[in-house]
């Protein structure tokens, strides 16, 4: 038997192990969660809530309760997400960076720009279950022709980086090149056939700032095809979530009726200071976005994380007041607000947006309990719009965390998780098994 195929059947074997297990394990035992206090959306409240069978959450006592479990006085809320990252998107390290996100109290994770062919079986089978995290992906992004994502791919494979695909893959597979209705009626069977939890557009408005007017297609897809590509995402179920880099590009998406957009206007120091104004969302605008019900990511942190080693303390303020005063000005409109990390493969560690959820009470961006309903309420609910998580309510899904501190008194208290529960189980990390 050779090498390969031998590790092919050890995969099926493992698969089909992994199935049976799922199959044959013990039915949930109905669980009563005592003494904790429960976030209600605006405050703690002391209650006794029980999980169903099911992972359900329910405040009436079950017939058999099966398990009780003494919360010890802690700050119960629902479990964070990372509503854009990049870092689950291939098998490269996912065992840590699963175990890095549960460790965080992150069960859910959006990603907005992944290359299919790395979304592989075995990948696959490592999350959307109960002991793990669970991602959404959007496959290859919409952009116009030599606009971004599209170089930034093509020079990783240049370097060799994307796992022996060249740069003649990555058209139709890291993105697609969508300049007129002829491109767009080509590509798009080909778009829906990759079976996209939700659908990529990139506006790259910075570009054209950057390099004048002549940077032309290069600003990504244009007002007229973004309109035509929600029509389309929206007729097949689809969410459409924007890449915007200014407030022009920002208004454009709402304009045009995106879901969510990927990032709040983005820009580095000389932005924040020489053209604060292009970066700077109108109130028509955050008003327009507000009645829309449009989620904003807000990925605030990803040029400092970047990029900060190199910036006086000055410029770091100076961004982070320009943020303050946009995410101010959405929230007045009643704009969603989400927590994203924009984590890339390549950078130092593991990063998630804990690092985000930081840099917001660092630079006060939010107060701490507007910063907990973006993380645990907004954030989830964005990423599975479908289901019913981000609320400690009956008949919701019992993923929750259980906090050492009271996260309204002081937000670094987000971060000292005492236990984490998805599906009504104890993760593993906290000593649980996810059977128990
Ligand atoms: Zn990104």
């Amino acid at each position: 038997m050779n090498f390969p195929a031998f590790r092919a059947i050890g995969l099926l074997i493992a698969q089909l192990f992994a199935c049976s297990a799922a199959l044959a394990a013990p039915a949930e035992a109905p669980a009563m969660w005592k003494n904790g206090r429960w976030f209600d959306g605006t405050q703690f409240v002391k209650r006794t809530m029980y999980s169903t069978q099911a992972g359900l959450l329910t405040t009436r006592k079950p017939p058999k309760v099966g398990r009780t479990v003494d919360l010890q006085g802690k700050y119960v809320v629902p479990a964070y997400g990372d509503a854009h990252t990049h870092i689950i998107g291939d098998e490269d390290q996912l065992d840590a960076k699963i175990a890095a996100f549960l460790r965080e109290g992150i069960f859910y994770a959006k990603n907005p720009n992944a290359i299919p062919d790395f979304l592989t079986p075995k990948m696959r089978s490592m999350i959307n279950r109960k002991d793990s995290i669970d991602v959404v992906f959007a496959n290859g992004g919409l952009t116009g022709s030599g606009a971004h994502p599209a170089p930034l791919h093509d020079n990783l494979a240049d370097r060799g980086l994307l796992q022996g695909l060249g740069r003649a893959d990555m058209p139709g597979r890291a993105y697609h090149i969508i300049d007129d209705e002829d491109d767009l009626a080509a590509s798009w069977p080909k778009i829906l056939a990759g079976k996209p939890d939700f659908i990529k557009v990139f506006l790259n408005g910075g570009t054209r700032l950057r390099l004048g007017s002549e940077a032309g297609t290069k600003a990504g897809i244009s007002p007229a095809m973004l309109k035509s590509i929600i029509r389309r995402a929206h007729d097949a179920g689809l969410r459409v979530m924007a890449h915007v880099e200014t407030a022009d590009d920002f208004a454009a998406a709402v304009e045009a009726g995106v879901d969510e957009t990927a990032h709040l206007p983005h820009f580095g120091p000389r932005g924040a200071r020489e053209n604060a104004a292009a970066y700077t969302i109108t109130p028509e605008v955050a008003a327009q976005a507000g009645a829309r019900g449009v989620t904003v990511i807000g990925t605030a942190s990803v040029l400092q994380r970047m990029h900060g080693a190199e910036w006086p303390e000055e410029a770091r303020t100076s961004v982070a007041a320009l943020h303050r005063k946009n995410i101010a000005l959405l929230r007045q409109h009643g704009v969603r607000i989400a927590i994203g990390s924009d984590g890339m493969g390549g950078e130092t560690g593991i990063p998630t947006a804990a690092g985000e959820a930081a840099y917001f009470y660092t630079y006060g961006l939010a107060d701490n309990l507007d910063l907990l309903r973006m993380w645990s309420v907004v954030t989830p609910q964005t990423i599975f719009p479908d289901r019913k998580i981000g609320k400690l309510e009956e008949g919701y899904e019992a993923n929750f965390l259980a906090l050492d501190g009271d996260p309204l008194a002081d937000p670094k208290n987000l971060h000292r998780i005492g236990l984490r529960v998805k599906g009504g189980a104890v993760l593993a990390l906290d000593g649980g098994t996810a059977a128990d």
